[in-house]
């Protein structure tokens, strides 16, 4: 629908080397015509880069790309709607703010979206805002 080969989102590469799903277009049945969106706006193509390195430099190279939320303190008024939100309780409460436990964050942001005072934002490692820049 997209116009990429689905083995070339390392989501769907990746659930398909453990098993997960079916990916094998022709092992799928479609019925009806399939919709093309043909305006849709790719993310920056840093994956899809790392892809033609080695897996262990790639890995290496993930640790200094990153991007997580993280709290505004002077705009969070701590009513906890984001604590509340997360789905995987990566957010626990605490005082002035709520606290991140990034080991268990999955990054789905929904955080982000529920936060009423627009407190989180997207904190990016140093190599990410860079690669951002060129984007
Ligand atoms: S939802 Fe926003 S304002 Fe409320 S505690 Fe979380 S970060 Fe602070
Ligand atoms: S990004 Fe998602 S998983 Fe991480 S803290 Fe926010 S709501 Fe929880």
């Amino acid at each position: 629908m997209l116009g990429k080969s689905p083995m070339k989102i390392p989501t769907n590469r990746i659930a398909s080397e453990q098993g997960l799903g079916e990916a094998d277009l022709n092992n799928i049945e479609v019925i009806g015509d399939v919709p093309v969106v043909d305006d849709f706006k790719w993310p920056p193509n840093i994956t899809g880069s790392l892809d033609r390195i080695p897996p262990s430099i790639a890995r290496g190279l993930m640790k200094l790309f990153w991007s997580r939320p993280a709290i505004d303190k002077k705009v969070c008024t701590n009513c906890k709607t984001c604590v509340k939100s997360c789905p995987v309780d990566a957010l626990i409460e605490n005082t002035p703010i709520p606290e991140f436990e990034y080991g268990e964050c999955i990054n789905c942001l929904c955080c982000m979206e529920m936060c009423p005072e627009k407190a989180v934002y997207e904190e990016k490692s140093r190599l990410s805002r860079l690669i951002s820049r060129f984007a």
